[in-house]
C-alpha cells in the first residue's frame, strides 16, 4: 500500500464487493503460508495440503478474501470485533498515540495518560465495586495475572494454604500454560506433561448434552454443588477460588441453566473463596450488558478481559479487582508480577476510543434492547421443530445452535464434530462464517449488526444447517 504520511489510508470504505487491493495471488499467498507459517491450533500438515483462506480486508459485519468472495462475519473474528471491522475513529487514535508516544512502560514508578484515561474509563463501565485494572496483552495472560492475584491475595490475608483453583471441564481459559491448565480441555492438557499445580475441574453445566431427564432448574443446581463437594473434599481452607466464564464461550456457547450461577455464588461465599469471571469473550457488550456476569446476577472478586476491550483492533487484556482484593494488594507491598506491554499506551488509546464507541454509540444498549432480542427470537423462530437442531442457547448477540441426531429425546450424533464440521463448510460455501465446536454452531457477530443483516446470518445458517440434515438423510 502506498500512502503519504498523514493520511490515513487503512480504513478505505469498501463500496462493493469488489476484490480489493493485494500484492500477491492466492495461490502464492499460500504456498508462502504453508512454507512458513505454524497455525494456532491447526492439523498444519493437512491444513497446507488444503490451503488456508486467505483474508484480505473487512468492513462492518464483512470480510473479504483473496478471491473477492464476500462472507458475513458470525464471529466478529474470533469473537471480538465488537463495534465491526474499519472504524477509523480506533485507527486514529492508534496513529496520533504512536506518533505522541508509541511506548513507555509502566514499572518503575511511571504512568503515561492513556493508561490514566483508561482504567478511569473502565472503573466508570464496570459495577461500582471495580476500580482497579491490571493489564496484559490477552486473554491468557489476563488468566495467568489472576492466579498471581489471588495467590497475593490469600498471602496477604495469612492464608497461604489457599492454593487450590477449582475449574470446570470444557471451560476455556487460554492457551498459556496457566490458562490451559485452568480450561478444562482435555485434548489440550494431553499435549502438556507439565501443568500449573493446584488446579482441579468439576463438570460444566451443560443440560442438554449431560442433563439426562433433570429439569434445567434441578441440574443447574446439581451441577453448582458439585463445587461444594470439592472445596469439602480439598478442605476449604486449602481452596483459593472458582474460576468460570459466565456461559462458556469456545465450549460451545452453553447457557448455564438459571440456578446456576447464584447457587455458586453462596458456595463461594459460605466457605471464603474467591469467584472469579472470565469475561473474556462475556464482556463488552455482548449479552447486552457491558459484562455477562451482570446478566447472570453474579458479583465476581476477579474479572478477566480482553477481546472487546479493543474490539481486538491491537491486543491488551486487563484484570479488575473488586475494592476488597485490590485493597489487600494495594496495601501490602510490592505485587511481583509485570509485562513489557502492561498498560501499553497504544493499546490502552485504542481501548479508550473503543470504549467510548460502545458507550456514546449506544451500541449495548441496542443489543440489550434491540438487535440482541431480535437476533434470538429470529433464530429461535427459523429453527423450532428443525430436524437437526435440539436447542438453541443464548442471550444478546451471541447464540449455540445445538445439532442433534433426534431433538425430541436430545440424542446426539456419534460423529457430532464430524456433524459440526460438514455444517461448517456449507456455511463457509454459502458466505456465512460459523464457527463449530462438536456438534454445537456458534454465533456472535460483530455488535453493530443491524436487524437485515442478522436476518441474512439467520437465513444462510438455515441454509447451511438444512443442507447437513440432507445430506445426513434426516430433512
Ligand atoms: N478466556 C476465554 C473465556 C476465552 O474465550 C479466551 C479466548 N478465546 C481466552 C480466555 C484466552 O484469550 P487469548 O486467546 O486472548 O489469550
Amino acid at each position: 500500500m502506498n500512502y503519504r504520511f498523514g493520511e490515513s489510508a487503512f480504513v478505505q470504505p469498501v463500496a462493493s464487493a469488489q476484490a480489493p487491493q493485494q500484492q500477491r495471488t492466492t495461490a502464492e499467498y499460500r504456498a508462502l503460508d504453508a512454507a512458513h507459517h505454524i497455525h494456532p491450533f491447526s492439523d498444519m500438515g493437512a491444513l497446507n495440503r488444503a490451503g488456508s483462506r486467505v483474508i484480505v480486508k473487512a468492513k462492518g459485519v464483512y470480510l473479504w478474501d483473496s478471491d473477492g468472495e464476500k462472507m458475513i462475519d458470525g464471529m466478529a473474528g474470533l469473537w471480538c470485533v465488537n463495534v465491526g471491522y474499519g472504524r477509523r475513529e480506533l485507527a486514529d487514535a492508534a496513529f496520533r498515540q504512536m506518533q505522541e508516544l508509541p511506548f513507555y512502560n509502566t514499572f518503575f514508578k511511571t504512568t503515561h495518560p492513556p493508561v490514566i484515561e483508561l482504567s478511569a474509563l473502565l472503573a466508570e463501565l464496570t459495577p461500582a465495586p471495580f476500580n482497579h485494572f491490571f493489564y496484559c496483552n490477552s486473554g491468557s495472560e489476563g488468566n495467568d495475572t489472576v492466579l498471581r492475584i489471588v495467590h497475593q491475595y490469600w498471602a496477604t490475608q495469612g492464608q497461604k494454604l489457599k492454593k487450590f483453583v477449582i475449574s470446570r471441564k470444557n471451560g476455556y481459559h487460554g492457551s498459556t500454560i496457566a490458562g490451559a491448565t485452568l480450561g478444562g480441555m482435555g485434548y489440550m492438557h494431553e499435549q502438556m506433561p507439565s501443568q500449573v499445580e493446584h488446579i482441579v475441574h468439576i463438570d460444566q453445566p451443560y443440560w442438554f448434552g449431560e442433563g439426562g431427564d433433570m429439569t434445567p432448574e434441578a441440574f443447574g443446581l446439581a451441577r453448582a454443588q458439585q463445587l461444594e463437594h470439592e472445596i469439602l473434599e480439598l478442605g476449604p481452607e486449602n481452596v483459593a477460588a472458582f474460576i468460570g466464564e459466565p456461559f462458556q464461550g469456545a465450549g460451545g456457547v452453553i447457557f448455564p441453566p438459571s440456578t446456576y450461577w447464584p447457587e455458586i455464588q453462596r458456595i463461594c461465599r459460605k466457605y471464603d473463596v474467591l469467584l472469579i469471571a472470565d469475561e473474556v469473550i462475556g464482556g463488552f457488550g455482548r449479552t447486552g450488558e457491558w459484562f455477562a456476569h451482570q446478566h447472570f446476577g453474579f458479583e465476581p472478586d476477579l474479572i478477566t478481559m480482553a477481546k472487546g476491550l479493543t474490539s481486538g483492533y491491537v491486543p491488551m487484556g486487563a484484570v479488575g479487582l473488586h475494592d476488597r482484593v485490590a485493597k489487600a494488594i494495594i496495601e501490602n507491598g510490592e505485587f511481583n508480577h509485570g509485562l513489557t506491554y502492561s498498560g501499553h499506551p497504544v493499546a490502552a488509546a485504542v481501548a479508550v476510543a473503543n470504549l467510548k464507541l460502545l458507550r456514546d454509540e449506544g451500541i449495548v444498549e441496542r443489543v440489550k434492547n434491540d438487535t440482541g432480542p431480535y437476533f434470538q427470537s429470529v433464530l429461535r423462530e427459523t429453527f423450532a421443530g428443525h430436524p437437526i437442531v435440539g436447542e438453541i442457547a443464548g442471550t444478546g448477540l451471541v447464540a449455540g445452535i445445538q445439532l442433534a441426531e433426534d431433538p425430541k429425546t436430545k440424542k446426539r450424533f456419534a460423529n457430532g464434530g464430524d456433524v459440526g464440521t460438514l455444517c461448517r463448510d456449507f456455511c463457509f460455501n454459502g458466505g456465512l462464517v460459523m464457527r463449530a465446536t462438536g456438534d454445537r454452531m456458534l454465533l456472535s457477530p460483530p455488535l453493530v449488526i443491524t436487524r437485515s443483516e442478522i436476518d441474512e446470518i439467520v437465513s444462510k445458517a438455515k441454509k447451511a444447517i438444512d443442507a447437513t440434515a440432507l445430506q445426513l438423510g434426516l430433512s
